[in-house]
């Protein structure tokens, strides 16, 4: 069995999405006759790789708890969309192009590779590939169990098209964002990707790997 981790490393230096709070990890010495390191954390809810649930989008929706946590293990698809140049986002019409040779089933999941896990994630970048309205409005109907990409937002920056978010959390289709899929060639894995178990939330962060048998 083959293990890839696909989460971003959470440190001091991890960017976060412009408007959210930084990370910070400091040592706290509270006790030190029990412990020689023991830390404190500050941390947004969309800190590095981690879920959006659907209420981070939709009001009243459901929170992240809510969610089974069957969503966030199983079968998985990775499109790569790296190497299409030109594209500031992943389209229907690419989507269509990936998917009409696979058989894609009821409570697969989705993880989008574009360029942005070629060119790395040590600073934060505007120009970011996301993923289109229509694209989003595709993947809802496929009722897929969770979309992932490889950006701190799958909407474009400052974009007016919140589709990306509501067309799939309406449905109760968590998103991942903040994945790192530079090592990952596409193809079918089992994904396991469990966010902290935060309660009445719409979000946290998560450990996501990608398992070949
Ligand atoms: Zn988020």
């Amino acid at each position: 069995m083959k293990i890839i981790d696909i989460s971003l490393p959470l440190n001091n230096s991890t960017p976060v999405y412009p408007g959210n709070i930084p990370l910070s990890i400091s040592i706290h010495h509270a006790m030190p006759e029990y412990a020689t390191q023991l830390s404190s954390i500050t941390l947004g809810s969309h800190t590095g790789t981690h879920i959006d649930a659907p209420a981070h989008a939709v009001a009243g929706a459901l929170t992240l708890d809510k969610i089974p946590l069957s969503n966030f293990i199983g079968p998985c698809w990775v499109l790569d969309f790296s190497k299409e140049d030109g594209n500031k986002s992943v389209t229907k019409e690419m989507l269509e192009n990936k998917l009409k040779d696979k058989n894609i089933e009821k409570g697969e999941r989705i993880l989008l590779k574009t360029k942005n896990s070629l060119r790395g994630f040590k600073e934060f970048y505007d120009d970011y590939v996301y993923l289109d309205g229509d694209a989003a409005d595709y993947l809802g109907s496929l009722s897929v169990l969770l979309v992932g990409i490889d950006a701190l937002s799958i909407k474009a920056r400052g974009g007016s098209d919140h589709r990306p978010h509501t067309s799939l959390l309406a449905k109760n289709i968590p998103i991942v964002e903040g994945l790192d899929l530079v090592s990952v060639k596409e193809g079918k894995y089992e994904l396991v990707c469990l966010p902290l178990n935060f309660t009445d939330i719409d979000g946290a962060p998560a450990r996501a790997v990608l398992i070949i048998p």
